[in-house]
């Protein structure tokens, strides 16, 4: 009966929790609420939500204490909610394992963007696996035969740019960390590694993307990494909603 996904909101201020409440509970969450980081691991660890808003400036405890706690014995998808000049906390938070992001001042309908996708990931891995192609109206990537297409035409990728592209599509929608990107890419020198990062990802955008200069796909996320972008998909799947 109840299968409403249910969300955990570890936030101190009060109106932000005011706001969100209502319109996430309208999208059909169930809501929990945390003021602080001691009732918010509680409440995680009580009720095992679906997914978990972590605001990192909480009065009793570090955001990413509170992060690195919960890594500890789950992989509940967390979104992390940052105040400005917090944006090395930001990007340590997405390394110690945090899903995606969002600052503050956000906008409700990305944060409802953010979960859908950090939602079908999860979906995805318990799942098992991934599809084996990605498709997007320009490009085509066959992920079990290592080939790629981008208008038609087959195009050849050098293994780091592959594995580079093949990191974005498995947290398609997902922001990837310039740490967690530069993981991926068996670069002999790691000095040079931040440079050659870039130049990959440019080389990239020209192989794929019909405007390497303004990419729709690959998309850079300034300070802290990548994201390739989630286009749903164009085929009509027959809604699901009258089972169960
Ligand atoms: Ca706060």
């Amino acid at each position: 009966m109840q299968n409403k996904n249910v969300i955990l909101m570890i936030e101190d201020e009060q109106p932000i929790r005011r706001f969100l409440k209502p319109y996430l509970e309208s999208h059909d969450f169930r809501v929990l609420e945390a003021a602080t980081a001691v009732e918010g691991l509680a409440l995680a660890s009580s009720h095992k939500p679906d997914i978990i808003l972590l605001d990192l400036g909480l009065p009793d405890m570090d955001g990413l204490a509170v992060l690195r706690r919960l890594r500890e014995w789950t992989f509940v998808p967390v979104i992390i909610l940052t105040a400005r000049g917090e944006d090395r906390e930001k990007v340590q938070g997405l390394d110690a394992g945090a899903d995606d992001y969002l600052a503050k001042p956000f906008d409700v309908e990305e944060l409802m963007a953010r979960v859908r996708v950090a939602l079908r990931h999860l979906a995805r891995l318990k799942q098992g696996g991934e599809e084996a192609v990605f498709e997007t109206p320009d490009f085509k990537v066959d992920l079990s035969a290592r080939r790629v297409t981008a208008r038609g035409k087959e195009i050849h990728l050098t293994p780091n740019e592959y594995d580079l592209l093949a990191l974005l599509i498995r947290n398609v929608g997902k922001v990837v960390t310039q740490k967690q990107a530069l993981q991926e890419i068996r670069g002999p020198n790691s000095l040079e590694q931040g440079a050659s990062l870039r130049l990959y990802i440019h080389q990239l955008r020209h192989k794929i993307e019909a405007r390497p200069a303004r990419p729709k796909y690959i998309l850079t996320e300034q300070g802290v990494g990548y994201r390739l972008k989630y286009v749903e998909e164009p085929k009509a799947s027959s809604p699901k909603s009258d089972v169960s």
